[in-house]
């Protein structure tokens, strides 16, 4: 599995860059798929944010974009030859600014463009001339309609995270977009699953792709403690707190299923004194970024966040994943808790699980082909009403189950309209990117060896079954 990127014959401007980066080998998905996409064929990739895809793409791109690389200072002499396309703000920053590293010693000149921002600084950018444009679907169509973007040139076009662009409805965004490039293109399809949805897509607008699959477990790493705790949704917030003194945890991402339920709960943690911000789709570029800087630079202890916003975060690891509410697919349970345990690091999983969630947590089981046990956490003294109940409502959990538009986290540029997860999506292929161990270890990570499983408190009872725990609340 471990390729050297010395075998490629890239260009020398694109290995010095990739040697700059401190890459030694190839992830699975650079070594399958670079040799592929510098033969300019057409590729359907089953791959995550994680496994190093950006540099699976971007890289051969690059090297066969290098023939148009000139300093001229006219835009004319510098037309979209390669589009990538992406479902969220973040996403869409972060695979432009990997982009902008690996063509740093080129002529090449790259942008990206996505909502929530002023358009003035992209169209100045975009009017200067550009090869390389990175942009979500919503805000693409605002400046090919402005006439800022001219896309006759396209050789290459890359629909990455597709799969997420259609649970979020940008389909027809996407067909708009692609009616308007040139037929003779290379077309190249990274997804998480290969659902009909997604065959269909390909099906359409790939020739003879080549299919690319890295191995496809379903399984959570080893090095990730799960555990299940039995908790009405009024004595979460109190499981999280015990379990974080106990476990003397200082960073944790907690997992919640809707927009509404993300900032509620992130107000009522601050409230509580922990240092918390949310992440979700209704805030703007500006408050996200400034969230997760903090969370990065450790100003923010708890980041509570949706499966939208949090998906391909370049954050590498947590100590801890807390599943305030179970999620609706059992495959976000091990994208979510991917989250933690990475590169050999021990890492803690908890799922808050409320009477309601017995079929989500088989769900859960099926996919993970693992029996999981429900454990009931003693709680010290009930906490007043007041503290616990958000104004208004009886519990944290309930509009989950009264407002379906309320679930799907969607960027606010979204055009589709909302469309619901598709249920049965297929499980996804290829574990997290696992660093190498050259690579520094987080802050939070003490160094020597840890035994996390050893500091399970004594008030947590016996491991009970699932189905018996909830019998009676059935
Ligand atoms: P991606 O899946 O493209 O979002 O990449 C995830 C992370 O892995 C990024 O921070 C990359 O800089 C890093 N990365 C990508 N390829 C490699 C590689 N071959 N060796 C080490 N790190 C890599």
């Amino acid at each position: 599995m471990t390729d050297s990127f010395s075998n490629l014959s890239l260009a020398p401007t694109l290995a010095r860059a990739v040697a700059e980066m401190g890459y030694e080998s190839m992830t699975p998905i650079q070594a399958q798929a670079i040799p592929v996409v510098l033969t300019g064929q057409d590729v359907m990739g089953a791959a995550q944010t994680g496994t190093g895809k950006t540099a699976a793409f971007s890289l051969p791109l690059l090297q066969r974009l290098l023939k148009h690389e000139n300093p001229s200072t006219s835009p004319a002499r510098h037309p979209v030859r390669a589009l990538v396309l992406l479902p969220t703000r973040e996403l869409a920053d972060q695979v432009a600014q990997q982009i902008k590293l690996y063509a740093k010693y080129t002529q090449l000149r790259s942008a990206v463009v996505f909502g929530g921002m002023d358009m003035k600084p992209q169209t100045l950018e975009l009017k200067k001339g550009v090869e390389i444009l990175v942009a979500t679907p919503g805000r693409l169509l605002d400046h090919i309609e402005a006439k800022n973007a001219v896309l006759n040139q396209v050789e290459y076009v890359v629909l990455d995270e597709a799969d997420r662009m259609l649970d979020i409805g940008f389909l027809p965004d996407l067909q708009r977009i692609l009616s308007f490039l040139p037929k003779q293109r290379t077309t190249l399809l990274f997804s998480a699953t290969f659902s009909p949805e997604i065959k269909r897509l390909a099906g359409s607008y790939l020739q003879n792709p080549i299919t690319i699959e890295v191995a496809r477990p379903n399984e959570t790493a080893a090095t990730v403690e799960q555990r299940f705790y039995a908790a009405q949704d009024d004595d979460k917030r109190r499981v999280i707190r015990k379990v974080l003194t106990e476990r003397g945890i200082k960073q944790a991402f907690i997992f919640v299923n809707s927009k509404l339920g993300c900032g509620r709960l992130a107000r009522s943690l601050e409230r509580e004194g922990l240092r918390t911000a949310a992440l979700h789709g209704d805030k703007s570029q500006d408050e996200r970024l400034k969230a997760l800087e903090a969370f990065k630079q450790g100003e923010v202890d708890l980041l509570v966040c949706t499966d939208v916003a949090a998906r391909g975060l370049d954050i590498k690891d947590v100590p801890a994943v807390f599943n305030f509410d179970v999620p609706f697919n059992a495959e976000d349970y091990v994208h979510r808790i991917g989250r933690t345990g990475r590169a050999g690091a021990s890492g803690l999983a908890v799922t808050l699980v409320s009477p309601s969630d017995t079929r989500l947590v088989g769900d859960i089981e099926k996919l993970i082909k693992k029996k999981l046990d429900v454990e009931t956490v003693q709680l010290d003294s009930r906490p007043q009403a007041s503290e616990d109940r958000p104004r208004g409502r009886a519990s944290e959990g309930r509009h989950r189950e009264h407002d379906p538009r309320d679930v799907l986290d969607a960027p606010q540029e979204r055009r589709g309209g909302f469309r619901p997860a598709p249920v049965n999506r297929d499980p996804f292929f290829q574990k997290p990117y696992e660093p190498s161990a050259s690579e520094t270890a987080p802050s939070w990570e003490p160094s020597g060896p840890k035994t996390v499983r050893s500091a399970i408190s004594a008030n947590i009872k016996p491991k009970r079954k699932v189905a018996a725990l909830f019998k009676s609340g059935e």
